[in-house]
């Protein structure tokens, strides 16, 4: 894991089918440029995951799983576990406020998901974030020390590197209402303060931040700018290939690419 690269994750939550998502990767593949210092990483229906990783290059996009049950087999109907994603993906986003809030899934969910994923050579991106009523009352720092607390338990230092975590409040995922940048900087500035408490100075300094939460081409860059946020957690805009695009190129630190990609293999 390094932080000299920005990451773009974009959450296609339960949108395109199999046939539209293999389009769609075809339309992104053409537009987007790869840069040394951005990582992009799509994150499909898992329906999709298996295709798209047959046609995807993985020098310009990297795949994530948006969920999966953290037991690695059995008698499980429905489920899809980390050992049947190995290879498949290379991150996993754990703890989703949608997961969180509309599925039930509490800390012990989350946490034997980070500890899923770690086993199975899967990066986590653990999301966490406030609620409006939490924020209201002013519990926004007590909800990122008790989330951080809550999925990392037996996380050690050494996994600690495998693990990005996205600042994603609840009140600005899919509202349009995006956090101020002054709230990501008070956020980012106690995520890193509970990971130096967690693990200390060198984990705090070396652990991935990412803002999730409405972002949009135009407000991408005042976020990319905040000292201590790594990338960004992108859902309904990173379902326009140019909008996602434009949101990819702002993270890029010069403004000619390095490689012109040209799609997928
Ligand atoms: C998300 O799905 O994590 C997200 C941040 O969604 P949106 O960008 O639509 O708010």
């Amino acid at each position: 894991m390094t932080r000299d690269k920005k990451l773009i994750v974009g959450n296609w939550k339960m949108n395109l089918n199999t046939h539209e998502a293999s389009l769609y990767l075809h339309k992104l593949s053409g537009l987007v440029k790869t840069h040394r210092d951005v990582e992009v990483v799509l994150a499909p229906t898992i329906l999709a995951l298996q295709s798209l990783s047959l046609q995807i290059d993985r020098r310009q996009f990297k795949l994530a799983v948006q969920n999966f049950y953290w037991r690695d087999h059995g008698a499980y109907t429905g489920e899809v576990s980390a050992p049947q994603l190995r290879g498949v993906v290379e991150y996993a986003l754990v703890g989703h406020s949608e997961r969180r809030h509309i599925f039930g899934e509490t800390d012990k969910d989350i946490r034997n998901k980070v500890q899923a994923a770690i086993r199975n050579d899967i990066q986590p991106i653990l999301c966490i974030g406030e609620t409006t009523t939490e924020r209201v009352n002013n519990e926004t720092i007590d909800t990122i020390n008790d989330q951080l607390i809550g999925g990392l338990t037996n996380v050690t230092s050494e996994e600690l590197k495998r693990i990005t975590i996205a600042y994603e409040p609840v009140w600005a995922i899919g509202t349009g209402n995006n956090a101020v940048p002054a709230d990501v900087v008070k956020a980012v500035k106690a995520i890193r303060s509970q990971i130096k408490h967690l693990y200390g100075v060198a984990a705090a300094d070396d652990v991935r931040v990412l803002y999730g939460g409405s972002v949009k081409a135009d407000s991408a860059a005042d976020y990319l700018a905040i000292d201590g946020i790594d990338g960004l957690l992108v859902g309904g805009a990173s379902l326009d290939a140019h909008v996602f695009e434009e949101i990819i190129n702002k993270a890029h630190k010069g403004s000619k690419p390095d490689i012109k990609s040209r799609g997928g293999k």
